[in-house]
């Protein structure tokens, strides 16, 4: 069910510690660590402690959670220094999208000059 761990999804494993991650912050409801493939100096990846597919539904059925994704992002890209001279958060939604993990996750990028995409 939604919002209820999934006994085959990666993401609720590095929450309960049963797969290993470089952990960066925490907070009660949310746990960040680094990409195993960055794509940028600082590539962090922003999880909600409960499982929803995607940001849309974590949104819809927990917005506060969803507020709290966005805030720690931004806690680190601050925890990184990356904030001056800026940094991206992403929300891949949907395969074509290039989602390949269906737990919502933020990606925080910064580091490097980042091509501008919209
Ligand atoms: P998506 O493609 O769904 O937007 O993002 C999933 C991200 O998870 C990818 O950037 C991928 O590199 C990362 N990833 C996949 N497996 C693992 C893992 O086992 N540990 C960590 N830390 N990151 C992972
Ligand atoms: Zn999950």
């Amino acid at each position: 069910m939604a919002g209820e761990p999934q006994a085959d999804c990666l993401f609720c494993k590095i929450v309960a510690g049963e797969v290993p991650a470089t952990i960066v912050r925490e907070s009660e409801t949310t746990v960040a660590f680094r990409d195993i493939n960055p794509q940028a100096p600082t590539h962090v990846l922003v999880i909600p402690k409960v499982h929803y597919a995607n940001a849309r539904e974590l949104a819809a059925a927990a917005p506060a959670i969803a507020a709290d994704v966005v805030r720690e992002a931004g806690e680190v890209a601050a925890d990184e220094k990356v904030d001056a001279t800026g940094y991206r958060i992403v929300f891949n939604t949907g395969p074509g999208a290039g989602q390949t993990v269906f737990h919502a996750h933020a990606h925080v990028l910064g580091g490097r000059d980042l091509q501008r995409l919209v």
